[in-house]
């Protein structure tokens, strides 16, 4: 099926242009043309731009449920308190709604690809495979990270052995290799999550499968003296010494690296996956961006979890990240909105290995229509400075996704968002941290 879409301006590498028709097809953007004729099944997106959609790269979706629990407390009491105990409460059921319901709210905010780096694997892939089916009826392009975890203090549902995380690992990237919007890439958790032989395992199936691998690396800053001492190495020299720090590796976070491990990634072609609002929210410390950009490091960005941020929207992030690097270095010109843009469409799909980010043909059909009339999109300066800078998720009003119309007018096509809005309150009904008991 071809569909054209008109819309009053469409961002391309050009910059804005208008008269356009982006004719859509097989997932696909097939053609950018100008607009000679309109015809009757043209869509008329009318008051609206055209941009690419937001790619997020990192998340964990089930945390949605636990938005609220324990917003207040330090990262320690979080985990024992929230993370560990509250997803334990989750059955598959609990964790696909948890997906669906993130993935809804990331569709409405402009997100069109989710990172879920997943780790409520219990000994297989079925709930890895609950998430995928509720990505696919939602309707969100998903990178899922099958997390491989073996650190015995963490609930044992998110561990495997060694060899049992390797082989179910590439046996989910193999049950999803022709899968036109989704693919799974290995997830080795952290230095601390995962021991030196997992790290290597999760290396071993990125390098054999020719994907990505994830790793949250560098987030507080107790982690950098742990590694030293449990590993007589700082995080990023520790995952040199391993050998897995190269093109494959998207570290997450990348907080509390110094000047040599900033060099590093970039000497080996690593790439981050930065979190700014995460690393607010749970006091982490301010990643060094602009150093990380000089020495050549790929960078795109991420929400975190829902219960981590609290918000799950790329534009905030780009808006998130150039603030955060202005009160650092007390310098308004630290990152701009072109840059931060770029972090949060084509580089984050680049680094995923993704087709899209950018609206040109051969592409992927990852779409994003906002509306011009919005108040928070006037005056009519610099619009993609507005975009980044200023834009409400209110003015979000249509989204595509491989082609598909899943947000019309500012609704989910796909779901009934009542309908999984009272799932979700049903769930979740009764829950604080004094009912929590492990
Ligand atoms: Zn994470």
């Amino acid at each position: 099926m071809t569909q054209r879409l008109v819309p009053d301006l469409v961002l391309t590498d050009a910059g804005w242009q208008s008269g356009r028709v982006v004719v859509v097809e097989g997932g696909r953007i097939a053609a950018l043309e100008h607009v000679h004729r309109v015809w009757p099944s043209d869509v008329m997106l009318t008051g609206k731009a055209l941009l690419p959609g937001t790619v997020n790269a990192h998340c964990h979706t089930f945390q949605s449920l636990l938005r609220g629990l324990g917003d207040d407390l330090d990262f320690m009491s979080w985990r024992d308190r929230v993370l560990y105990p509250f997803s334990e409460k989750l059955d598959r059921a609990g964790i696909a709604l948890g997906a669906a319901f993130a993935f809804a709210e990331l569709l409405l905010h402009g997100a069109t690809t989710c990172v879920d780096f997943f780790y409520l694997n219990d000994d297989g892939n079925e709930n890895a495979e609950a998430v995928i089916d509720a990505a696919r009826r939602v309707g969100i392009r998903l990178v899922l990270a099958r997390t491989m975890y073996d650190w015995e203090c963490a609930p044992r549902r998110y561990c495997d052995t060694v060899d049992d995380a390797a082989r179910r690992t590439r046996a989910l990237v193999a049950a999803h290799e022709g899968d036109a919007t989704a693919r799974v890439q290995p997830a080795p958790h952290s230095p601390h999550g995962a021991s030196p032989a997992m790290i290597r395992a999760g290396w071993e199936v990125a390098e054999t499968e020719q994907v990505p691998f994830h790793i949250h690396v560098a987030e507080g800053r107790y982690e950098g003296q742990r590694t030293l001492a449990e590993h007589g190495a700082t995080p990023i020299r520790y995952l040199d010494a391993l050998g897995v720090l190269g093109p494959r590796m998207i570290g997450v976070h990348g907080v509390w690296l110094d000047d040599d491990e900033i060099a590093r990634m970039g000497a080996r072609g690593a790439a981050l996956a930065y979190c700014p609002s995460s690393n607010m929210f749970l006091g982490d410390g301010i990643t060094r961006i602009p150093e990380l950009l000089a020495a050549g490091v790929r960078i795109a960005l991420g929400t975190d979890g829902g219960s981590a941020n609290n918000r799950l929207s790329v534009f905030e992030e780009m808006r998130m990240a150039s603030l955060l690097q202005r009160v650092r270095l007390l310098d308004g010109s630290a990152l701009d909105a072109e840059r931060a843009f770029a972090m949060g469409t084509r580089a984050g799909a680049a680094l995923l290995g993704l087709d899209a980010g950018v609206i040109e043909p051969g592409k992927l059909a990852d779409l994003v229509a906002v509306n011009l009339e919005d108040p928070s999109l006037h005056p009519r300066t610099d619009l993609l400075k507005s975009v980044v800078y200023a834009m409400s998720p209110r003015a979000v009003s249509d989204v595509w996704v491989h082609g598909r119309h899943v947000v019309a007018s500012g609704r989910l096509t796909t779901v009934d968002e009542r309908e999984l809005l009272a799932r979700v309150l049903e769930l979740t009904k009764g829950w604080s941290i004094s009912t929590a008991a492990r």
